[in-house]
């Protein structure tokens, strides 16, 4: 039997929703019919345990709508497996902050999506998201609990970035950065970044990290950013890309027990099975289960990626944009290093070239309209 270590499992505990984000990957907003009931989620949870896996992140919808979030945490913290919960923040109450306390969560994750209270609103969806999140994570952070942020960027937002950064830096707080995808039904295609937008936000990454140390303003970018960039650092945690981990290290499951890689490849096509039938110990271990991810070989790759040097390592880059984008895994036409060939193409071609590229990539004048924009306040 193979044996791949579930360093993550990313579990949409409930669909249900009390807010209408027009960016929502799984347009949550009514509970799924058919979600797993309390013993379900228990079973789920001894399963997960006897699988291996290091760690659960609960999230929605809204996790905290569901009545038995708190007896479903207990039993992941009582297996001994780490907790993180990814919350819009909006449901308000100290009480809540104080229940999380002993849990020891390794991260409480809210979405913020802008520094001006009425953009996050208005792709939240509702008046007050924003002062109700923020008060939750005042309340969090008094309490000493490790709280990130998430943001999830789009046309709407780019230009917030780096007022959002002087609102989050010195606060202890990490942050993580992704961009929109166009899975969701509420969102309309035509906010999705374009490339250079999209590899601004990686450029932004850059330049903070640069700016500031780790300590005042932490920040990563999610996985659908970065890729053998010539330019930039990997900007996600990991300190070498070694591609999608879909399948490998960690797993999706939704609220009705259907299994994923990723959630974020939000397509019923690519659903392994359900824990109801044949639980996720069987599923991570059967031979057949992720083949697209752990059975990949060069030959499946696609056009985009096929004649990478570096597709024995990257796998085809991240494989929810690659399917969004060209319907194909390992296809990833927005990886930093193909964005680079296309945007630098004369630099690269020299070793001059190369030199002022690394010398002026980060700053405000290069050249680009909206990297200027986005770079608008750097110090
Ligand atoms: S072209 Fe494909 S394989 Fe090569 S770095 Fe980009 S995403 Fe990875
Ligand atoms: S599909 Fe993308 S987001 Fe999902 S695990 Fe793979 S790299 Fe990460």
């Amino acid at each position: 039997m193979e044996n791949y270590q579930l360093a993550c499992c990313v579990w949409e505990f409930t669909l249900a929703c009390n807010l209408n984000c027009i960016h929502c990957g799984s347009s949550a907003g009514k509970k799924r019919a058919d979600e797993l009931t309390t013993e379900e989620a228990f079973k789920l949870c001894e399963d997960l345990k006897k699988t291996g896996c290091l760690g659960v992140a609960l999230m929605g919808g809204e996790p905290f709508l569901r009545k038995d979030f708190w007896r479903v945490a207990q039993k992941i913290r009582g297996l001994g497996m780490e907790l993180s919960v990814i919350t819009n923040g909006t449901i308000v109450d100290e009480e809540i902050i104080k229940k999380l306390v002993p849990l020891s969560p390794r991260a409480v994750a809210v979405s913020i999506d802008a520094a001006a209270p009425e953009i996050h609103d208005h792709i939240r969806g509702r008046d007050g998201a924003f002062a109700d999140s923020w008060k939750f994570i005042e309340l969090a952070l008094k309490h000493n609990l490790p709280v990130s942020v998430i943001t999830t960027v789009h046309k709407l937002n780019i230009g917030e970035l780096a007022k959002m950064r002087d609102q989050l830096k010195g606060r202890k707080i990490a942050w993580q950065v992704q961009t929109a995808g166009s899975e969701g039904r509420r969102f309309s295609k035509d906010l999705l970044l374009d490339e250079e937008e999209f590899y601004s936000v990686g450029l932004f990454i850059e330049a903070t990290r640069r700016g500031y140390c780790t300590a005042e303003m932490p920040v990563i970018g999610a996985h659908d950013l970065g890729f053998n960039s010539r330019m930039l650092k990997n900007t996600s945690l990991q300190g070498k890309w070694e591609g999608c981990q879909a399948g490998i290290s960690v797993l999706g499951v939704r609220s009705n027990g259907d299994v994923l890689g990723c959630l974020s490849i939000n397509d019923d096509k690519y659903v392994e099975g359900n824990v109801r039938k044949a639980g996720v110990f069987e599923l991570w271990n059967s031979p057949s289960s992720f083949a697209w991810s752990r059975r990949f070989k060069p030959e499946q790759a696609g056009s985009n990626c096929a004649p990478c040097k570096y597709l024995d390592s990257c796998k085809g880059g991240c494989n929810e944009m690659s399917l969004m984008k060209t319907g194909h895994f390992h296809n990833d036409p927005r990886c930093f290093w193909k964005i680079e060939q296309r945007l630098f193409q004369k630099e690269l071609n020299s070793p001059l070239g190369r030199a002022m590229l690394k010398l002026r990539g980060f700053s405000v004048g290069y050249g680009f309209r909206k990297l200027a924009e986005i770079f608008r306040g750097e110090r």
